[in-house]
């Protein structure tokens, strides 16, 4: 008798062990639910919930931001979770959205503009008035260098392909609104901004 087992088998034998196992816990009279719900109070014990909404889409998740209060006396977030109590969305939250902690809490976000001129090998530190100046300075010289307000046979454009606007993951829908009023106002046609879900 051959001894070979397919994959299919090897998956079929291995959910029914770990049935068996599981049945055998709850068979010695085990119950798993205090453990779990254990688990999940350490995790946010003496932490005060604030119901509140993922940024990041128009679907509107709801979710639950546990804070405590920090050595320097204000509140610090500790974990962001899907709210249960949201019509919505029930608990459950998409990838975006459940990474949405790091948004609050990351030790590597950037803080600080830094600025590498053309040609040299190391950063600059600028304050962030100087940089947005010199973005909407760089803004309006190509826009005005691009702009075009008829093509070539005559018909109405008002725009320009010199810039393309790029928005990231992280841009919540109110940004994205934004973006949008402001880039069409200069006549950028090319908008990306990566909210979609
Ligand atoms: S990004 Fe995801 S979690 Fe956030 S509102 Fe949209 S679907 Fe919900």
């Amino acid at each position: 008798m051959s001894t070979s087992i397919s994959r299919r088998d090897f998956l079929r034998l291995g959910g029914a062990t770990a049935g068996t196992a599981l049945a055998g816990l709850i068979g010695t009279g085990a119950d798993l639910g205090p453990a779990t719900v254990r688990a999940e109070e350490a995790r946010v014990k003496g932490a005060k919930a604030y119901p509140s909404i993922c940024p990041y889409c128009a679907v509107g998740c709801g979710t639950l931001v546990y804070t405590v209060k920090g050595p320097d006396g204000k509140n610090q977030i500790i974990d962001i979770e899907g709210d249960p109590a949201s019509p919505i969305s029930q608990g459950t939250l998409c990838p975006k959205g459940s990474a949405i902690f790091q948004l609050h809490v990351n030790p590597n976000r950037a803080t600080k503009v830094l600025h590498r001129a053309p040609g040299a090998k190391e950063w600059e530190q600028w304050d962030l008035e100087r940089a947005m100046n010199r973005v909407a300075e760089l803004t309006k010289k190509t826009r005005d260098e691009t702009f075009v307000e008829r093509t070539e046979d005559g018909k109405l454009a008002n725009h320009t392909l010199g810039i393309f606007s790029l928005g990231g993951a992280t841009m919540d829908n109110e940004w994205n609104h934004i973006q949008q009023k402001l880039m069409r106002g200069l006549g950028v046609v090319a908008i990306e901004n990566q909210a979609r879900i």
